[in-house]
């Protein structure tokens, strides 16, 4: 098994099997499994098998099997989501107190949506860009990823 872990940990013990858990799919590297408090039917999380906080903190190996993981879920999560457009569900990925973590120990959210009121309930206060600002935006992160 391919595993950095941390001993106080509470992902790090449900990987181990020191907690126990309603597992889904384990791979060498991630380890899926339902959350204990759900939002909505068949709420579930992924785990890459690497203690780190935040989603930068990770190698790029331990982030590989995560999203086959999350659709092979969102298959099997199917029979749950009956509104009539079909499929409804989201991934959430939070990092950092003010983006709602709470569990350090990056994990990522599979959450049907079946109705107006269970899973995620997004908002965001979106505003038009202004141009300027999104190029000169643009100009920076372009020379940052270069570097
Ligand atoms: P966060 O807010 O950090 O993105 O979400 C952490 C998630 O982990 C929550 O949805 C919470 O219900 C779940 N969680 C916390 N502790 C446990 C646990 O011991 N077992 C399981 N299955 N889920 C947990
Ligand atoms: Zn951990």
């Amino acid at each position: 098994m391919s595993c950095i872990s941390s001993a106080a940990c509470i992902f790090c013990k449900i990987i181990k099997g020191e907690i126990p858990s309603f597992k889904l799919i384990e791979t060498k590297y991630a380890y899926s499994f339902l959350d204990i408090e759900p939002c909505s039917k068949g709420h579930a999380l992924v785990i890459p098998k690497y203690h780190g906080a935040k989603l930068h903190n990770l190698p790029d190996e331990y982030l590989h099997d995560v999203l086959p993981i999350l659709k092979k879920l969102a298959i099997a999560l199917e029979y749950n989501i009956d509104s009539p457009e079909g499929k409804s569900y989201n991934i959430l990925q939070n990092n950092g107190r003010l983006g709602h973590q709470v569990v350090d120990h990056v994990h990522f959210h599979l959450i049907p949506k079946n109705t107006e009121k269970d899973g995620l309930i997004v908002g965001w206060p979106a505003e038009k860009a202004n141009f300027d600002d999104l190029s000169l935006l643009h100009k920076e992160l372009l020379k940052k990823l270069e570097d």
